[in-house]
């Protein structure tokens, strides 16, 4: 392509609403333009990155014989009161009428429409499995569209669901999935990680996100510091072994502390470590309270609090619940004497011996606290975020932590549509049986922008070759040179009939804006026609690592061959 004939806006500024990295620099490089907050345009370049991506993503999930088809973005409100997510799945979903009233939604997933699709059109066992994918564009109402392509509120999904009569069958596609999730993003050039994830609000349990490592990821994952172990920090279960020290207990008692708020002023104030603390939280459980203890050294963790107790919703109780509840100030609560609600304990709090915890009256602590003797727990399991230092739960080294985007996420969503939608078929005797379902996203857009993430210099993007816009970038210095433009044109020409993938920018700018240019583009290899023209002589050079040697035109093929092979 010749850059005089397509559209790449570079810019030189960093455009000021643009907070990470990759979403400068695919402004910057002329990739893609904001329309509004969280949709963007693609533009040639970005379109076809995007394209490249698809292609892998396509060629890896046909290899693990999942099959293309493509499903309306628009969906009847009807299916999604089917499954009972028109009600549950909250403003994210974006929802509109047609002329006749009629209630519909912008497909945020496609749990709903493939079912029923599925349910009409497989009746029998010999039909499963069967997994279907496509790729499409998908519309989400994010809270907080940011960071560009990272989260959009319409972007680029790879959506896949597997369909089968048996756990067995789930668990063999599943794993045949993660291994081509692991190709596709091992083929994008990415340092990755598989982790074990929470299923959120998709239903099911069993799952993985594949997690790009990433200062600016929103997501924290634990993982070891010397085993395969990785899971998202709300999934890591702790594992400690927790002793109670040998000693006398004390007898309780109240005293006052005035002023002090915070856990660390309390403990400081009594001489004591966090430890020692007793932490005491009221959350709202669907439609009841519970009180949730933790160490003071650590903290609830709301999903797991959520699956222990089958909640589909909690939520940290405000101030003003606080006091209505248990008629008390939120940095006073304690269990001792609570019967209003329901206790439950992080399996840390049993080893604090004579601790300190909120008195249920504001200024006062109780100090010389100890479970089950002062307060009665209805249930101890594992609650709290894991830690760095903690062991890992595999029992192979300590946990470390990083920050990761999430790019893909597979599921074994197991009944829960089918058994709503009615997606059944007939197993071997006869009997009617509801689908055992998977399903399994990639966010192709996201992705895109993590490899941008990952892939840069001070001058702009450093594009892996397999997913590079082109392969090439031939410059030539001045194209007002009889010498120069011909050379150039004719490399341009023989390069293409060798079905490599070229960009030439024959344009009549100044060699820096080309250079600089060509830097923030950032193409695997740049072809350079300058002087040396008149012996035939081109410069070639790696983005990459910046190497950089002299060919002669008729070697020119052979050059850059062998160095796309390495990349
Ligand atoms: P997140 O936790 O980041 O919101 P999610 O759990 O909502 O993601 P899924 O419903 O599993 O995401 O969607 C499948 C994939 O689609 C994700 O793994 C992610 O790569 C991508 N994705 C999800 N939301 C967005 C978004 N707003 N913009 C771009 N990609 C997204
Ligand atoms: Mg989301």
């Amino acid at each position: 392509m010749k850059q005089s004939l397509t559209l790449i806006p570079t810019l030189r500024e960093i455009p000021a609403d643009a907070e990470v990295r990759s979403h400068q620099l695919l402004l910057k490089a002329g990739f893609i333009r904001q329309n509004a907050s969280g949709i963007y345009s693609f533009l040639p370049l970005g379109k076809r990155v995007l394209q490249k991506v698809e292609s892998i993503v396509r060629e890896e999930m046909d290899g693990a014989d999942a099959v293309e088809l493509l499903m309306p973005a628009l969906q009847q409100a009807e299916l999604w009161q089917e499954s009972g997510r028109w009600y549950s799945y909250g403003p994210e979903l974006m929802r509109l009428r047609d002329r006749n009233d009629r209630e519909f939604a912008l497909g945020a997933t496609h749990e709903e429409v493939i079912t029923s699709l599925v349910r009409d059109e497989v009746k029998s066992y010999k039909k499963l499995p069967l997994t279907l994918y496509q790729i499409q564009t998908k519309f989400r109402d994010e809270k907080r569209p940011r960071f560009g392509l990272l989260r959009g509120r319409e972007f680029v999904m790879k959506d896949a669901y597997s369909f089968h009569s048996s756990q067995e069958s789930l668990d063999e596609v599943y794993n045949k999935l993660f291994v081509a999730y692991s190709n596709v993003f091992s083929r994008c050039g990415l340092n990755f990680r598989a982790v074990i994830a929470d299923s959120g609000a998709m239903g099911g349990k069993d799952t993985h996100e594949f997690m790009v490592l990433s200062d600016v990821g929103e997501d924290t994952i634990a993982y070891s510091d010397s085993s395969n172990f990785a899971a998202n920090i709300e999934m890591a279960p702790v594992v400690m072994d927790y002793t109670r020290k040998d000693v006398p207990l004390y007898e309780l008692e109240k005293v006052k502390t005035e002023n002090q708020k915070t856990i660390e002023d309390v403990a400081s104030f009594l001489n004591v470590t966090p430890e020692d603390c007793i932490k005491t939280l009221l959350f709202k459980v669907d439609e009841q309270y519970v009180a949730v203890l933790v160490r003071g050294d650590h903290e609830v963790n709301d999903i797991k609090l959520k699956n222990l107790l089958e909640a589909s919703n909690v939520e940290l109780a405000g101030a003003e619940e606080t006091k209505e509840v248990l008629s008390c100030p939120v940095g006073s609560l304690g269990p001792i004497g609570v019967k209003e609600v329901q206790i439950v304990a992080d399996r840390a709090v049993k080893s604090v011996v004579n601790g300190v915890c909120g008195a249920n009256e504001e200024h006062f602590h109780f100090i010389n606290v100890n479970a089950d003797r002062d307060f009665e727990v209805n249930q101890y399991a594992d609650l709290r975020f894991i830690k760095e230092g903690d062991p890992s739960p595999d029992g192979q080294g300590t946990i470390v932590f990083a920050k990761g985007i999430e790019v893909g996420h597979v599921f074994k969503l197991g009944t829960r549509y089918s058994e709503a939608m009615n997606a059944s078929y007939l197993d071997e005797n006869g009997k009617s049986q509801p689908m055992i379902m998977g399903c399994y996203g990639i966010g192709v857009s996201r992705t895109l922008a993590a490899v941008a993430e990952q892939f840069n210099d001070e001058n702009g993007l450093v594009s892996p070759a397999n997913i590079a816009p082109y392969q090439l970038h031939l410059i030539a210095i001045n194209m007002k040179d009889e010498m120069q433009s011909s050379l150039a044109n004719e490399l341009y020409k023989e390069l293409g009939q060798n079905r490599f993938e070229v960009l030439f920018d024959d344009r009549q700018e100044r060699p820096g804006v080309k250079f600089a240019d060509s830097d923030l583009i950032g193409l695997p290899i740049r072809i350079t026609v300058g002087k040396k023209a008149t012996e035939g002589i081109v410069e070639v050079k790696i983005r990459n690592t910046g190497e950089m040697v002299e060919v002669h035109k008729d070697e020119l093929l052979e050059t850059v061959t062998e160095m796309l092979k390495n990349l």
